[in-house]
């Protein structure tokens, strides 16, 4: 474990943020690292609990709580604040392939699950682990090759982190993998979602050269059942993984929602990500330079919205939430070590962004077929307008992120005919991520409908296990 009385003597110190307005200037990442000698006296707070919750599992449900890729959370603490960070660095890869992107985007539900939160106090899990794999990259990521060929073809269609994960796992078994993307680049949200400022896409360049040099081929601009036929692929590999996300968004079809000036979030994102790597763009530029811009939506792509259009030079933000607004403190008995509810203020929510709760937008109003306002009315824990509550307010942008409804059905899925759960997402049970389909694979969002990182690498991890076993009888794999 860290150090005995760690926990006692020592209070949890955090990665600060460059100033706001240093940071809204430019689309780096702006995280400060802690300096060794801090992070080491960080990790030495790591009690090694009796029961672990950050990386443990519910003694409910048996689902997991805490970390879902079961990092060994206590293990790599202890190797750090011996200032063993070639072996911290192996024991962390051992369960994550994307340690590096976790330590950035993840929203760290291992914190949430530390004993030391109960005092609001948690061992600050993710810096930590963003510092054992930064540290291991600039070591230079060496490939880890299979030992043996197995003579298998394994497509994978979907370069999100489930596909990268899955394929990473499937190649170091030995097998002939390929990825088909339909995008020019491969990561997914990773690389099209996720903002720059959040994650640099260096990180998952260096991740793709990694996997080629372990024997990935990358096919990009294949649009599977679109471009290319869905049944095809089938016939051409000995099994096929689909990852292609959650791409449907959810809409508001309100009056005035055909309006010019309203948009999903994801046609607003990518573009931004694209112009920052220098990829040529498709379609009529959509910016928030000099606009009043109002995002739709509270979430993780709400924040990025907000952040993006600061940094574009919106007028004004604003950024409206059908939720009534949770706590800033959870009830630690009623709810630790499960993941709370509770307020969420993200980097990009301190950038400048007025925020509301319990608002639903009724109606969209323009000019010249442009949307000019949005007329609204609070609303009660049941979603009934509060009368009386009804106001408007101007805008010229407005971004729809109320997220995602199901992966896409048109084309890939419908060709493959492949059964779907009750939510419209690809049926298949996390013991052998077997569809419907003989010798096709579902995970990460497309299986399990719209998530995080963390768990797209669990399901990738977990799909590559039973892909092995389904080829080969049986799998050294780690589930
Ligand atoms: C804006 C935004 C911000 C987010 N921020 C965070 C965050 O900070 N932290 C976090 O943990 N999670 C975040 N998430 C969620 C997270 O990004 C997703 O849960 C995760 O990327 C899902 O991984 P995936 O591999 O299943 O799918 P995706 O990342 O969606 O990747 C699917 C890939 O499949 C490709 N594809 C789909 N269909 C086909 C086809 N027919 N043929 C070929 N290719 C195809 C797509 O082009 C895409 O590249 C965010 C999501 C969004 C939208
Ligand atoms: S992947 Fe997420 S939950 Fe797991 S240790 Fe890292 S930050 Fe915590």
């Amino acid at each position: 474990m860290g150090k005995v009385t760690g926990f006692l003597e020592i209070e949890r110190e955090d990665r600060d943020y460059q100033p706001v307005a240093e940071r809204i200037k430019h689309w780096r990442e702006f995280v400060l690292p802690l300096p060794e000698q801090e992070l080491r006296a960080q990790a030495a707070r790591c009690m090694d609990c009796g029961v672990p919750y950050c990386h443990g599992t519910s003694r409910l449900t048996g689902a997991p709580v805490g970390c879902p890729v079961n990092n060994q959370i206590p293990d790599w603490n202890d190797l750090v604040y011996r200032g063993n960070w070639d072996e911290a660095a192996l024991n962390l890869h051992s369960t994550n392939n994307f340690p590096e992107v976790t330590g950035r985007v993840c929203p760290a539900p291992c914190e949430a699950s530390c004993t030391l939160n109960i005092e609001e106090n948690p061992v600050t899990i993710k810096t930590i682990e963003c510092e054992i794999a930064d540290r291991a990259i600039a070591q230079g990521l060496k490939p880890e090759l299979p030992t043996r060929k197995t003579g298998k073809r394994v497509a994978v269609v979907g370069s999100g982190p489930a596909g990268m994960a899955a394929a990473q796992q499937l190649a170091r078994a030995g097998h002939d993998v390929h990825v088909y993307e339909r995008w020019a680049k491969a990561g997914g949200l990773l690389r099209y979602g996720i903002p720059d400022f959040k994650m640099e896409k260096v990180h998952v360049d260096r991740r793709v050269e990694q996997m080629q040099s372990e024997g990935v081929t990358f096919h990009y601009g294949v649009d599977v059942g679109v471009n290319v036929p869905a049944d095809q692929l089938v016939k051409e590999h000995d099994a096929v993984v689909l990852a292609g996300g959650a791409e449907k968004p959810r809409d508001l079809p309100i009056p005035g929602r055909e309006l010019k000036g309203i948009h999903f979030a994801m046609d607003f994102l990518p573009q931004q990500n694209r112009r920052v790597s220098g990829e040529p763009q498709t379609g009529a530029a959509i910016l928030a330079t000099g606009k009043k811009v109002v995002v739709i939506g509270g979430g993780d792509t709400g924040s990025d919205c907000i952040g993006t259009s600061i940094r574009q030079g919106a007028a004004s933000v604003t950024n409206f939430e059908i939720m009534p607004q949770p706590p800033e403190h959870e009830n630690k008995l009623l709810t630790w070590p499960d993941w709370p509810l509770k307020l969420r203020i993200s980097s990009s929510h301190e950038e400048g962004v007025t925020r509301e709760f319990a608002v639903l937008t009724q109606k969209f109003s323009g000019e010249n077929g442009h949307v000019k306002k949005l007329h609204c009315v609070h609303v009660d824990a049941k979603f009934q307008p509060l009368p009386g509550s009804e106001f408007e307010i101007e805008a010229d942008l407005v971004l729809l992120a109320m997220g995602f409804v199901h992966p896409l059905h048109e084309g890939m899925l419908k060709m493959l005919d492949v059964a779907l759960d009750q939510r419209g997402n690809v049926s298949a049970d996390t013991d052998a991520y077997v569809t419907s389909v003989p010798k096709v694979f579902a995970a990460g969002d497309m299986r399990r409908g719209q998530s995080l990182v963390v768990w797209a690498i669990r399901e990738g991890r977990q799909c590559a296990h039973a892909v092995d076993k389904f080829l080969m009888g049986s799998t050294t794999l780690p589930r």
